[in-house]
């Protein structure tokens, strides 16, 4: 049911208009899916558009509408869509077959591609997705040290598994979320994302805490960026206490640089999680690290210790069309500039933007890092100069927290202008954006002002 708060509004019935067939489909989906969705994140009242094809930085809903792309393939696509390469290695693969149910040479070129790129990579498993990897990641932990409690960072997202689902957007007290054992969420310890400081000492004074996991760059690839020095204060408090350290690299890794967020940095964790730019745009993920933790899955290195292996099934891990499509897109993204290209854009385009809510005087900000921006929709209405806004002096968890309604009518008054914004609102950036969709994005956004001023969503100017 759409937002009694959007109802009246010219924004949604324009929207309404220009997109009968999404509607349509909205219509269908709802007798299927429980909100007509697939996927939390595309959660849009009315309705979220419905997509029928893509290319490069762009795609089309099926009222061919063309919309400048930054959801991006939840990350997936630094390359953009249908990358031509990597299109004709996923046909090739298909070709060979689908799934053979035996080794394939494929996962053993994906995989040291992996090596190459990625420091800590000493042994890697292939999973289904990222929210496995982080799954297995956090087993390894624990199996490795003999400890049982897991420390994360409160704002930031390790997919939706039991273990990770307390602290993301909510639960903040470390209660468990519906329908998750309170034993586990007991053994799930939350820390302040903007406190070395006090994560050092909550590694330190716990000797229970198996390892610390969080994303490299901070919550939702900068959306509440980490304090300088975080990574080496955490990379210390984890050597002298002993609890590891896991960066989620499911969005960083491949993206922030071709060896990741840990190559960017220089801080080497004993575990990393990869996803999305690992498998090019098709199903995968993979738990990288240390051999000595690893070795927790490995037949025979497990029974000469004595100790009991972990099981690891998967009918989908390392499947040979993921692989294909990952050899090719790490090939690319070690063998050209296309993870420098689209930071460039980031850079390029929150400048841009900024530029725009200067001149229409609206009080928000676009901030960011690397090839991610985010919207500030300002909720207390505080006096700010976007260019000067410095997500370091917020708190960050009101960061990741834009007045909902708001946020939802500027992410359709820009489909409205052509751009698809994701949900925070803000967006993941592929090296295929270039200068059209930084025009196209700053014209869509200083439409979107005047929209929401008629809608009665921000003072006139
Ligand atoms: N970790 C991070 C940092 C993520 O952004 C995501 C997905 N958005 C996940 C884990 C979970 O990955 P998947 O959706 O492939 O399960």
């Amino acid at each position: 049911m759409p937002d009694a708060g959007l109802t009246n509004s010219k924004i949604v019935a324009a929207y309404r208009e220009r997109t009968p067939g999404s509607a349509q489909l909205a219509e269908e989906a709802r007798g299927c899916f429980p909100s007509g969705i697939t996927h939390d994140a595309r959660n849009l009242s009315p309705y979220g558009i419905y997509v029928d094809h893509a290319k490069g930085p762009r795609k089309w809903d099926v009222d061919g509408n063309e919309y400048v792309d930054y959801f991006g393939g939840h990350g997936a696509l630094l390359l953009g869509h249908n990358h031509p390469q990597v299109t004709e290695a996923v046909h090739a693969a298909l070709e060979r077959g689908t799934h053979f149910g035996a080794n394939h040479p494929l996962e053993v070129r994906w995989a040291e591609a992996v090596k190459r790129l990625v420091p800590c990579a000493e042994r890697l498993r292939f999973t289904s997705s990222g929210t496995e990897a982080t799954l297995m990641a956090l087993r390894l932990a624990r199996a490795s040290t003999g400890r049982h409690k897991i420390a994360r960072l409160k704002g930031h997202f390790h997919g939706w598994h039991d273990h990770m689902s307390a602290g993301y957007t909510a639960h903040f007290d470390g209660t468990p979320t519906t329908g998750v054992l309170k034993e586990i969420a007991e053994n799930v310890v939350l820390l302040r994302p903007d406190d070395p400081e006090a994560m050092r000492a909550a590694l330190v004074s716990d000797r229970d805490i198996a390892a610390v996991i969080l994303e490299p760059t901070g919550a939702s690839f900068g959306n509440a960026p980490l304090r300088p020095g975080t990574l080496e204060a955490l990379r210390e408090a984890s050597l002298a206490s002993g609890a590891l350290l896991i960066f989620d690299e499911v969005v960083t890794g491949f993206r922030v640089a071709p060896g990741g967020a840990q190559a960017h940095f220089g801080v080497t964790p004993d575990l990393a999680t990869f996803a999305k730019i690992l498998a090019g745009g098709m199903p995968g993920g993979a738990v990288a690290g240390r051999k000595d933790i690893l070795d927790d899955l490995d037949f025979d290195v497990a029974k000469a210790k004595g100790r009991e292996k972990i099981a690891h099934q998967g009918t989908y891990n390392a499947n040979p069309v993921s692989a294909a499509a990952g050899i090719e897109t790490l090939r690319i993204v070690a063998e050209s500039d296309a993870c420098a290209r689209a930071n460039a854009y980031g850079a390029e385009l929150r400048r841009r933007l900024n530029d725009v809510l200067e001149a229409e005087r609206v009080p928000w900000a676009v901030f960011g890092s690397f090839s991610g921006f985010y919207f500030f929709l300002n909720a207390k209405r505080e006096a700010l100069s976007p260019h000067g806004f410095d997500p370091l002096a917020r708190d960050p968890l009101e960061l990741v927290r834009n007045p909902p309604e708001l946020a939802q009518k500027l992410r359709l008054a820009m489909l409205l202008g052509g751009v698809d914004l994701n949900g925070r609102p803000g967006g993941l950036i592929s090296a295929t954006h270039g200068e059209a969709e930084l025009a196209a994005t700053t014209a869509a956004l200083a439409k979107a002002i005047t929209l929401l001023r008629a809608d009665g969503e921000l003072p006139s100017a």
